[in-house]
């Protein structure tokens, strides 16, 4: 469960992201995060997983209080929440497997656990017959999914993702969308923020819209609502 109150975000520029934000996503939902460029989705979805603090308000994600969850205790909260991003940030140097086996050497996983887990993954996301590869032999939408992989190879309960259909062809988004609805049909709670009307307006999920730091729509099976 995320649960937000009355949460505020003022980057330190002065400029308030956030205006007073209160939601709830229970476990297991599915949620799209729209709305213009600078609306806030981005800081939104940072607070999740702690890489920003709110200014004001109470957010709490599965119990925890995260205004009052000490520095270090953050990493302990990042193995319960799986993270993609528009650019899927893999390590250049590493193979798939190794991209997404490092997330369970960093906690010391047995490495017995770590073979069988990585690999499970990589059969979900349909690359285990690439996982010698390196990043760069593979096409943008097999790069994201070996990033899926990694984000879920922890058996997060929450999955984050900004945008991660943003740098990939329409093919290549809906291949994404099948790994993030299988994921989610498992248990997985999903929240992404995008831009991509036709697979809003096609895969009806929740649909929490932001202007200038606040929510001005929240619906269940809901519609993009934007032109572009
Ligand atoms: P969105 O994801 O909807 O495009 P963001 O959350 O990225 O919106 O940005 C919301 C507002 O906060 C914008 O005005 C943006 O310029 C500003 N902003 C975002 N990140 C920072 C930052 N690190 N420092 C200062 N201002 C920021
Ligand atoms: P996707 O639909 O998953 O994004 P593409 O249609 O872009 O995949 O790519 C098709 C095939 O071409 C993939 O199997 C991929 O491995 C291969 N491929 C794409 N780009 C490269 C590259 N830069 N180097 C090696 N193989 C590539």
């Amino acid at each position: 469960m995320i649960e937000m109150e009355d949460v505020y975000k003022k980057y330190p520029n002065g400029v308030w992201a956030v205006n007073g934000i209160s939601v709830q996503i229970k476990q297991g939902e599915f949620v799209y995060v729209v709305g213009p460029s600078g609306a806030g989705k981005s800081t939104f979805i940072k607070m999740m997983y702690r890489e920003e603090k709110p200014t004001k308000g109470t957010i709490m994600i599965n119990g925890i209080n995260l205004s009052k969850l000490r520095t270090s205790k953050v990493p302990l909260l990042r193995r319960n929440i799986g993270v993609v991003f528009q650019d899927f940030k893999l390590l250049p140097k590493l193979t798939v497997y190794e991209n997404v086996a490092f997330a369970l050497e960093v906690i010391e996983e047995h490495p017995r656990n770590i073979k069988r887990r990585v690999l499970e993954v990589l059969d979900l996301v349909r690359l285990k017959h690439k996982a010698r590869f390196l990043p760069s032999e593979l096409s943008g939408g097999e790069q994201q999914r070996v990033s899926i992989a990694r984000s879920i190879v922890n058996y997060p309960k929450i999955v984050i993702a900004d945008e991660p259909t943003g740098n990939l062809d329409p093919d290549s988004s809906w291949g994404i969308m099948e790994i993030f609805e299988e994921i989610n049909n498992r248990g997985t709670t999903v929240v992404m923020a995008t831009h991509n009307r036709e697979i809003v307006n096609t895969i009806r999920k929740r649909v929490i819209a932001i202007e200038s730091g606040r929510i001005v729509r929240d619906e269940n099976r809901g519609e993009y609502g934007y032109d572009s």
